[in-house]
């Protein structure tokens, strides 16, 4: 017996473990069960789909927890039922959390619009310092939710320091690690409790792929599970099957998106045309230092605005090899603009109040050859310069 094997390595997790053994035909990846039914009598375990027990459920759970460094997972039919499921099973009528003020949209509109009727009281933090997390703290508060680095602007929270605060009040500590993926950042590492992923965008990487990931400690997968099925938030054995093949791939396109972006954020920030960026990666970002600290790497995602005088949604719409599309995390590079999209429901106000302008555009930098990117960057950096027409019909108006 070994005592303590050595951790295996990123890319040896992603290709070989928690794959199921093809012990038929001894195939080389694993087989699909799409069952749902399965014999209740003589057997180890009752399973079902919804119980999130089928054969490729488990085996893609025990990679993901590796991953994450994690004891146990679980995966959703989506990010949104792997946040909502994970929340409401540590929080009840009476109850209070505190949430970071720069979140996915998705999850706002959750807090918003549904904690309320369940009589969950929340508070959204007024920057992402550890001191602003813990103003908001009440006798009450039994969740601190995180998302770090956030969208869009890519400001980094201290992961140890909130996970401290959480202990100290007795609050669970829950980050949304989506923009980080488990490349970049483990949580888990450095105290957090429950780690939350939207698998659609790095675990899947292909943009073609909607589902979501859970990661903590046995027992709290085990309370988490609870709810999730009577919630009944689900994957499918197929999308299952699909997410294990993407992870394989996960820590070398990861690694190749950060090689990329760090390079686009650098040409970037030289670039006259353009205002700001915002890059974890960058020294000038404010929070470089801690960034360098918690994280193995600076991730794919990206922000930047123009100089004022030049018009954003002619930009997008003139480049053609980068498209402007909703989501992010995709071996293609896509940009959009937060305020017309995933921030849209927000208001102009609030937006103001986070510092997201409507000129910004966050760029999901994908793997394609840099210098291909930056010659799209600037053949439309030229249209917009003198003005040229609208080269293609994009979905968005020129504004
Ligand atoms: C996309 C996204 C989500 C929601 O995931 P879905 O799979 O769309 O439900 C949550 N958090 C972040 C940071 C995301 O980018």
């Amino acid at each position: 017996m070994i005592m303590n094997p050595r951790k295996k390595g990123l890319n040896t997790i992603c290709t070989h473990v928690g794959g199921v053994e093809d012990k038929l035909f001894k195939g080389a990846i694993s087989p699909l069960y799409m069952s749902t039914s399965y014999a209740f009598e003589d057997v180890d375990a009752k399973r079902y789909p919804r119980y999130f027990n089928t054969p490729n459920q488990e085996a893609l759970c025990k990679k993901i927890a590796a991953l994450e460094h994690a004891g146990a997972a679980l995966v959703f039919g989506s990010g949104m039922a792997a946040i909502s499921t994970s929340l409401l099973a540590f929080l009840s009528a009476g109850d209070h959390v505190v949430l970071q003020n720069a979140l996915y949209g998705g999850t706002y509109n959750l807090v918003t619009e549904e904690f309320g009727k369940l009589g969950i009281s929340h508070s959204f933090t007024d920057g992402c310092r550890p001191s602003d997390f813990e103003a908001k703290i009440q006798e009450n508060t039994k969740v601190i939710y995180i998302e770090t680095p956030s969208n869009p602007l890519l400001t980094i929270t201290d992961l140890g320091a909130i996970a401290a605060l959480a202990k100290k009040q007795g609050a669970v500590s829950m980050i949304d690690n989506t923009f980080a993926s488990p490349v970049n950042q483990n949580p888990i590492d450095f105290g957090i409790d429950v780690v939350i992923h939207s698998a659609t965008k790095y675990m899947g990487g292909h943009s073609d792929i909607c589902a979501g990931a859970v990661a903590s400690t046995q027992a709290s997968i085990g309370r988490i599970f609870q709810l999730a099925k009577n919630l009944g938030g689900s994957l499918s054995d197929y999308t299952v099957w699909l997410l294990e093949r993407s992870i394989k791939t996960m820590g070398i396109r990861v690694k190749a998106q950060n090689g990329n972006a760090q390079r686009m954020a650098e040409y970037l920030f030289r670039h006259k045309d353009i205002q700001k960026v915002y890059y974890p990666g960058l020294p000038d970002h404010p929070e470089h230092e801690l960034a360098k600290a918690q994280m193995h790497g600076f991730g794919g995602m990206l922000s930047f605005e123009l100089s004022e005088n030049l018009d954003a949604a002619l930009f997008r719409k003139s480049l053609r090899l980068i498209k402007s599309s909703m989501s992010l995390a995709g071996v293609e590079s896509t940009v959009l603009s937060p305020s017309q999209t995933s921030h849209v429901l927000m208001g102009p106000e609030e937006r103001k109040k986070q510092g997201i302008k409507d000129g910004l555009i966050r760029f999901s930098v994908g793997i394609e050859e840099p210098a291909d990117l930056i010659e799209d960057i600037e053949q439309a950096l030229e249209k917009v310069r003198s003005g040229a027409a609208v080269a293609t019909d994009g979905p968005y108006s020129k504004d």
